[in-house]
């Protein structure tokens, strides 16, 4: 397998806090990964030593099989990355900081220039060329910051919580350009507050709290085995015999609506129908739902994210 990130055993503290507990992350060339957990889980702490921003403990991360602290050009020049703060560049154009951008990567104007019309026009900051960045509105700073980190064409991509403060319609557009990034097989490592985000975007997440690694698979696999299902079955009429068929279920009932919490939906569904059925119960209708990933991450976690 072609690994475009692989972090081994990191560990690091600050002072006193302990950040990263030796977290484990493998993420594929072209893979769309989102790394989820509560503030203050490690998830800047291991973007930053991926950059070259923080300085590890121990452990080891790799770039595309290039260690990141001795060949730190190299790797450095892999990534591309959307920050969650915004940069403080009052003072130069939009245009002209999309150019510096591309020269710390040792890319010449000329050579930059179809790139950065391209970043532009996709990204619909045209009209906003010669601006400053404090004359943009949130959602445009947001897009720029994006399209900072695209500027030198690198093969990853960071996006550090892209679309937090970001309304609804911006949120879904830039949605659309990750795919797109994505199909064109970009590697992209997401974090992100919105675990509807990740669900949407990423085949494969890990989560991580408390600086470990919780969790990790597709968020399909991990709804799969954390998760459960909820099924609520509706009687035409409430009845006591019920009570007998069911006494090998946990469930709870109120009148004629019973609900049971299954692990394993696809055998105990048809044996909790047949129970009813053979009792001689008419059932009015059958309710189900099903844990997102959100579900998931909030009883891995026991938080939600924001907290
Ligand atoms: P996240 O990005 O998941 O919110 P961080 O990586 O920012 O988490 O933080 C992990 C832990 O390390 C937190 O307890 C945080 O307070 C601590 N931490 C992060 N940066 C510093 C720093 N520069 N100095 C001291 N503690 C820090």
């Amino acid at each position: 397998m072609n690994e475009a990130i692989k972090i081994t055993n990191l560990k690091k503290s600050y002072d006193k806090t302990i950040a990263l507990k030796g977290i484990d992350i493998s993420i594929k060339d072209g893979a769309f990964f989102g790394l989820l957990g509560p503030n203050g889980a490690g998830k800047t702490t291991t973007i930053n030593i991926l950059t070259g921003l923080v300085n590890k403990d121990s452990g080891e991360t790799k770039v595309f099989n290039k260690d990141t602290e001795k060949d730190f050009r190299f790797t450095r020049s892999q990534i591309g990355i959307s920050a969650q703060e915004f940069s403080q560049d009052w003072f130069f154009s939009l245009e002209k900081l999309l150019y510096f951008q591309a020269g710390y990567f040792g890319i010449r104007k000329k050579d930059a220039e179809s790139k950065v019309n391209e970043l532009f026009d996709r990204l619909g900051l045209n009209e906003k060329r010669s601006s400053r960045l404090r004359q943009l509105s949130g959602g445009m700073k947001r897009r720029f910051q994006i399209a900072k980190a695209l500027v030198h064409d690198p093969k990853i991509i960071i996006l550090d919580e892209p679309t937090a403060g970001v309304d609804v319609e911006l949120r879904h557009e830039l949605w659309r350009y990750f795919k797109e990034l994505h199909n064109a097989g970009k590697t992209i490592l997401l974090t992100t507050h919105y675990i509807e985000e990740a669900e949407k975007l990423c085949d494969s997440v890990s989560i991580i709290n408390n600086g470990e690694v919780i969790a990790k698979g597709s968020p399909k696999e991990l709804m799969k085995s954390e998760g459960k299902e909820g099924l609520t079955i509706n009687l035409s009429k409430s009845s006591s015999k019920v009570k007998n068929a069911l006494k090998d279920f946990t469930y709870t009932q109120e009148d004629t609506r019973i609900h049971f919490t299954l692990k394993n939906p696809e055998k105990s569904l048809p044996e909790i129908i047949k129970k009813i059925v053979d009792s001689g119960s008419h059932i009015a209708s059958i309710e189900t739902s099903k844990s997102s990933l959100e579900d998931v991450f909030l009883s891995l976690t026991g938080k939600g994210i924001n907290e």
